[in-house]
């Protein structure tokens, strides 16, 4: 039956009152005082009964004997009369009153006998007996008593007469009586029974009653708590309890709509993975409801609204397109969040790129929509994560177009793999003073329709993508193959340094991996570098420092790369147990100019000295720089000016007519 939503809700509060605790003990109250007061009303009315049969057997003999003595009075004041030979005056008074009284008598017997509608025969021969007497003493009064013996025998015969009727009419009537009052009596008992057995299943019924209602009711408030529960999690994330994907798409959508200037904000936590990794899920969850919180509260304050949009992924709305005050709120959000949080005794230091797009910058466009804003926003977030992360980005349009041209670059990255367009470029590395060439760092190049794409525009989309992975074998598995056969060709004896991501140590398949090359290349192992960047992304330092040991163990040399750039530490140093540090191009830039850094570049060699470490500087440009480094003992050097990066076989070529001394190699 349809009910409308409003008499549903009114009928569901009735029933919530009803099959409440108090609704409950007031009603089951009543039906337990309705049992008690029926019981004491059943009670008093049976008492009343059996003191009215009482009062009753009491007065109808009572009235029957009394009119027996008045019959008694009239003769021994008839005999008196005889006695004294006439009925005196004073005697023919109390006969008077006698009669009277007889007559009251026999006519409160007569109503009585009446009401109690007897017909019993000797109930009426009774009353007809003292309707005689009555009779007879008015004859004689009337009379003025002509005869008293006539009188005392007519006296004494309707006495005898009258007496044997009503003492036999009283035994029939108490007999009945007490029988009548017996059935009555166990017929009120049978009734209380009744009463009280209907009344205690009328209880029991509205208990049941009662049970099954709370039952119902209980059982829809459980239903109305799992639908509750089914609409916050459709628009709810349960585990930050902020607005998820689908509100918050609805609400920015309606938001748009109203044409005011807003910014939409992504904010994605950056190495949540790790975080999950290492210290659990509950530690992930709890930096995930840490950044809510603050995302919220942010929200709150700049009456905006924020959402988890999934993962790592959180979203927020502030309606202002102020570029200046949204790039401060993005730097107090990174700094907030960065701030050192503790879970169950870890430290967290959460870092998060983030990404920001205002209407107003899309406004040029069609209608904006929450698709375009999404999409404008996602660039700007993309932009901040290939930046390194832990920053924001303003969406722009240039950043669109490194966006499109970095998207391009991964879609067709795994094919460039498969298709055979990556090719191993050789940069000599020289020994100092003499310049000459020892070995060669490969370095991979991607051609692309017909144009060389350098590793700074592929590697990043690569290590995020994963690609690197197979980039790195095939760099590893061609350039040993290709300094293996010059060597033996040419009878030459140079190295080999290949470049290793860091996302290699996650797994000890790289061990296999170097150790198949050698194998495959027939190289002796001391001849092969790997050169290992300390990029975020290698945490786990224990795991990779096993690894490096392990390759270590076959007999390479591990070498640490561009040292010197931030990530490289010296706690880096220490772990790795390397036994080559290159020293990064950006401390020999300054060489010249700079005092600062050659004081650097001077203690740097001085711990590799202590460390025992071979030291490589990189970026040699220019005479000078190369003069410098000599002079502080630096013995090996790699830079443009002993050699640019080169196909194979020119950069062979030219370490071999130019080794005694190298002039500087201009590359084309
Ligand atoms: P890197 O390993 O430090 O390699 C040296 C980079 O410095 C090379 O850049 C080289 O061309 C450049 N370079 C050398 N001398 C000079 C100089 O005098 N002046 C200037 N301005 N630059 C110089 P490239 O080839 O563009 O490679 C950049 C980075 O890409 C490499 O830095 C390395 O980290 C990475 N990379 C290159 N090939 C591979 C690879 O096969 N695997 C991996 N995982 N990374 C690679
Ligand atoms: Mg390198
Ligand atoms: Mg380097």
């Amino acid at each position: 039956m349809y009910q409308s939503p409003r008499k549903k809700r009114r009928r569901d509060a009735a029933l919530d009152v009803i099959a409440s605790h108090a609704g409950i003990v007031i009603i089951l109250g009543f039906f337990i005082g309705m049992c008690v007061w029926a019981g004491t009303y059943v009670k008093s009315v049976v008492e009343q009964t059996e003191q009215n049969h009482t009062i009753f057997l009491d007065l109808q003999p009572r009235y029957g004997y009394a009119a027996m003595q008045d019959m008694q009075r009239l003769i021994m004041i008839t005999q008196r009369a005889l006695e004294a030979g006439e009925m005196t005056p004073e005697l023919k008074k109390e006969f008077a009153d006698a009669a009277d009284f007889m007559y009251v008598r026999a006519d409160t017997f007569r109503r009585m006998v009446k009401l109690e509608r007897i017909q019993i025969s000797s109930g009426l021969a009774s009353i007809a007996a003292l309707d005689s007497i009555v009779k007879i003493a008015d004859d004689a009064i009337s009379q003025d008593f002509p005869d008293n013996r006539k009188l005392l025998a007519s006296l004494l015969f309707a006495d005898t007469e009258a007496t044997g009727n009503v003492v036999q009419f009283l035994d029939k009537m108490r007999v009945q009586a007490e029988s009548a009052l017996k059935t009555q009596s166990n017929a009120l008992h049978d009734q209380k029974a009744v009463v009280f057995w209907l009344l205690l299943g009328l209880t029991l019924v509205a208990s049941i009653a009662m049970f099954l209602l709370r039952f119902e009711v209980i059982a829809r408030h459980a239903r109305e708590a799992a639908e509750e529960r089914v609409r916050f999690l459709a628009y709810f994330d349960p585990l930050t309890g902020l607005p998820n994907r689908t509100q918050f798409q609805d609400r920015l959508a309606e938001t748009l709509q109203h044409d005011s200037p807003l910014a939409l904000v992504y904010i994605d936590l950056d190495e949540f993975k790790l975080i999950n990794d290492t210290y659990g899920h509950l530690a992930g969850d709890a930096v995930l409801c840490h950044v809510g919180r603050i995302l919220s509260t942010i929200a709150d304050k700049d009456s905006g609204f924020s959402a988890r949009l999934g993962g790592d992924e959180f979203a927020l709305v502030v309606m202002n397109d102020d570029i200046n005050g949204l790039s401060s709120l993005c730097t107090r959000i990174i700094a907030k969040i960065a701030e050192p949080f503790v879970f169950e005794g870890d430290i967290f230091k959460v870092g998060v790129s983030i990404g920001l797009a205002t209407t107003t910058q899309v406004a040029s466009r069609a209608t904006i929509t929450m698709d375009m804003m999404s999409r404008v926003t996602d660039f700007a977030l993309y932009t901040s994560k290939a930046n390194g992360r832990k920053c924001f980005t303003v969406y722009d349009h240039v950043i669109e177009q490194l966006f499109w041209e970095r998207r391009e670059l991964l879609e067709e990255l795994p094919h460039a793999i498969e298709q055979g367009d990556l090719e191993v470029y050789l940069q000599p590395k020289v020994s100092l003073p003499n310049r000459k060439v020892y070995g060669f760092e490969a370095l991979v190049r991607w051609r692309r329709s017909g144009q060389l794409v350098l590793p700074s525009d592929f590697i990043k989309i690569a290590e995020d993508s994963g690609l690197i992975v197979d980039i790195d074998r095939f760099v590893l598995v061609s350039s040993t193959q290709l300094i293996s056969n010059w060597n033996a060709e040419h009878g030459t004896d140079f190295s080999l340094s290949v470049n290793l991501s860091a996302l290699h140590f996650s797994s000890s398949q790289i061990e296999n991996q170097v150790e198949q090359a050698l194998w495959d290349a027939a190289m002796p192992p001391r001849l092969l570098t790997l050169e290992i960047t300390e990029t975020s992304e290698m945490r786990d330092w224990k795991q990779a420092s096993e690894i490096l040991a392990e390759m270590k163990g076959l007999g390479c040399k591990i070498s640490i790369d561009d040292f010197g750039t931030g990530f490289s530490s010296l706690a880096y140093l220490r772990t790795m147990k390397a036994q080559e540090l290159k020293i990064d191009r950006s401390l020999v830039n300054e060489l010249a100019a700079s005092h600062q850094a050659r004081l650097l570049l001077n203690s740097v060699l001085d711990i590799a000295r202590h460390l025992e470490l071979e030291v490589v500087i990189e970026g040699i440009e220019t005479d000078e720089q190369a003069e410098i480094v000599c002079a502080m003992g630096g013995t090996c050097a790699q830079g443009f000016l002993f050699g640019r990066p080169l196909p194979p076989a020119e950069a062979l070529a030219n370490a071999m007519t130019a080794q005694e001394p190298l002039k500087s190699v201009r590359a084309s």
